[in-house]
């Protein structure tokens, strides 16, 4: 049986508890694409933790977790993050890494930094984890598969063919050193036996662990609308963050993802640029952003303060459609205990007509937001675990998101840690 968790906004809905969450009756953990460039937060037994590349179901000695095909795989970030668990306690995780999966290189890392530069205004807000670089690469085909590692003369000769090509943006674009063949084919030997013990063909690995009935989790990373197809192109992230490409990042078939649960966050927040059409500013944005998430909405990887708005429908129904959801966890409501009164953003006026379509950028960057406001319910709902003793203006506000996305609502987290979860 497999399921998919993925992010139906902007990212950072806290798909990283809910996998914690439901790691614990898995036996396998897939990340399917993107790389260190994003952050979960987990907050278990062990303390508090925030994972940029390994899946957040590393904590439990039972289960396997993978890196697929699709990831952009950073080999020492990887290697850092499996020590940095184990030093505070964690058991010695099991992890397998696709032989198919895509190396993420330094060089990779420094051409997106340069770009951002050299954009400088215009730039698109990268976190400089150079995913873009990578899956341009990926695609021009000029990318180093990990089982290219292990033959020297592809290896060779692969670094040789990317030197040429980078070292010429190197000197006339961006007037930086150039790339030294001999360096980087070192590099790519020291890689080679940093992530041997791991190395595997996930494929056909969890071909054999369908058949035999093994529980397997696919995790995604950002939301919806930073898919690159699907999502505000080009304010996007460089892979699909779409529960289908989960088949495909993983190498499964698509049939075989039987549910879909797409984490959908209680008030919007996004970071990088990008149309964010229920958006709030001032001292209203500082208030939700303190007392957002956990202990305040700033990215995981670059501490930047995210970008804050109310409850966004259009977004969220699209987002979840475009997921293809099963069901939704429903989360951070917890934060919202403080307001008299709770807008949501239930319409997009464009051209002066309103809609609850959500439009591709062009238009999408001339909506404005149409709101209606629903009453607050005043108190702290952490600690509750029944549906039925949440506030009844709390069960309210849930109950009309529901309506308004029109996928079920199995779950929701009032709190940051595992237990913090009202089930339906
Ligand atoms: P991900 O990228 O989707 O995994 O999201 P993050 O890990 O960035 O999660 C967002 C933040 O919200 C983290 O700091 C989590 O600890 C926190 N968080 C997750 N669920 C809840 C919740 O229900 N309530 C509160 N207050 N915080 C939560």
């Amino acid at each position: 049986m497999v399921r998919a968790i993925v992010g139906a906004n902007w990212g950072d809905e806290g798909k990283g508890k809910i996998t914690d969450m439901l790691a614990k009756e898995s036996d396998i953990i897939v990340r399917f694409q993107g790389g260190s460039n994003a952050g979960h937060t987990i907050i278990n037994n062990y303390g508090k933790f925030a994972l940029h590349l390994l899946p957040s179901g590393v904590f439990y000695d039972h289960t396997t977790s993978i890196i697929g095909n699709g990831v952009a795989l950073n080999i020492p970030y990887l290697i850092k993050e499996i020590n940095s668990i184990v030093e505070r306690g964690v058991p010695k995780p099991h992890i397998l890494v696709s032989d198919r999966a895509q190396i993420l290189m330094p060089y990779h890392v420094l051409f997106d930094t340069y770009e951002e530069a050299r954009l400088a205004g215009k730039s698109f807000g990268s976190t400089k984890s150079g995913i873009a670089p990578f899956y341009s690469d990926k695609y021009a085909k000029i990318g180093i598969q990990v089982s290219e590692l292990f033959d020297d003369d592809v290896i060779k000769e692969k670094v040789e063919r990317i030197c040429e090509t980078k070292n010429v943006l190197l000197e006339h674009l961006y007037h930086k050193p150039l790339l030294d063949p001999e360096e980087l084919l070192e590099t790519c030997h020291q890689y080679r036996d940093m992530i041997a013990p791991y190395v595997c063909d996930v494929s056909s690995y969890l071909h054999d662990a369908i058949q035999e009935g093994k529980t397997i989790l696919l995790e995604g990373q950002l939301g919806s609308l930073k898919d690159t197809d699907h999502g505000i192109y080009p304010m996007v992230t460089s892979s699909s963050t779409l529960a289908a490409y989960g088949a495909i990042g993983a190498g499964i078939p698509p049939y075989e993802i039987k549910d879909i649960i797409t984490v959908v966050k209680a008030y919007s927040s996004a970071v990088g640029a990008g149309a964010f059409v229920s958006e709030i500013f001032g001292d209203q944005a500082d208030e939700l952003r303190r007392r957002g998430g956990d202990g305040g909405e700033f990215g995981a990887t670059t501490g930047r303060p995210r970008r804050m708005g109310w409850f966004d429908a259009v977004a969220t129904r699209y987002g979840c459609r475009i997921q293809g959801a099963t069901e939704v966890a429903f989360t951070v409501l917890d934060v919202l205990g403080y307001l008299d009164e709770i807008p949501v953003c239930v319409g997009y006026e464009i051209d002066g007509e309103v809609t609850k379509n959500f439009p591709a950028t062009v238009k999408l960057e001339k909506a404005k937001p149409v709101l209606t406001t629903l009453p607050g319910w005043k108190c702290d709902i952490r600690g509750i675990k029944k549906y039925e003793d949440l506030p009844e203006n709390c069960r309210n506000y849930i109950e009309f998101v529901e309506k308004e996305i029109g996928v079920p609502i199995t779950m929701v987290s009032n709190g940051p840690g595992r237990d913090d979860i009202i089930l339906r």
